[in-house]
């Protein structure tokens, strides 16, 4: 009997505010307030150039506290996903967590969102990296076995990531060369 080994391409998750976009320490209700964080664009075009796969993991509370509506939001991530799609970079998907409480299983710290990316995707957390601005995206990360890369913009709780981060950068531009230099030490087959 034959095997055929799987093939598993290297994923990166990534936070939305304050990775992709600026965040204003207000929430983003519209595509105006949206505004790219400068170099993210050459950073997600290179990802995609190397052919990793990309998954975005938000949380959006103010849907449930009813400031944004999910159409608006869908419009919102259109938008990202078109001006991405200029600069030659692509997302595989993204997932949002629409509650505002800690009782649902997708807000991050909780795993929810990239255990569903997994099931649809065919993800190997083992071969995933997820970055963000928060310790709530190190946890959610570092509990399912991620690589985690922590983008300090600010004072940050570190403190309170269960487990050291794996990588630090401190603008999302030093990722362009961390992450496929990190990708390439895995040895991963890619698709
Ligand atoms: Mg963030
Ligand atoms: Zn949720």
């Amino acid at each position: 009997m034959e095997y055929i080994t799987p093939i598993v391409t290297p994923t990166v998750f990534l936070d939305r505010d304050g990775v992709i976009n600026k965040d204003k320490g207000v929430y983003i209700t519209s595509w105006n307030q949206f505004e790219f964080l400068p170099g993210f664009l050459d950073v997600i075009r290179e990802f995609t150039e190397r052919g990793f796969k990309i998954i975005i993991v938000t949380n959006q509370p103010q849907i449930e506290r009813k400031m944004l509506e999910e159409s608006e939001l869908d419009y919102i991530h259109y938008n990202m996903g078109f001006e991405i799609m200029k600069s030659g970079g692509k997302i595989d998907g993204i997932y949002y967590c629409p509650h505002s409480s800690n009782k649902c299983e997708c807000r991050k710290p909780k795993s929810g969102m990239l255990l569903k990316a997994k099931k649809e995707h065919n993800i190997d957390f083992k071969n995933s990296i997820i970055i963000g601005n928060s310790w709530k995206d190190m946890n959610a990360g570092s509990n399912v076995g991620c690589t985690t890369c922590f983008l300090i913009d600010r004072l940050t709780d570190l403190h309170k990531c269960d487990k050291e981060p794996d990588f630090c950068i401190a603008d999302i531009y030093q990722a362009k060369d961390l992450i496929p230099a990190f990708f390439n030490t895995l040895n991963v087959e890619r698709e």
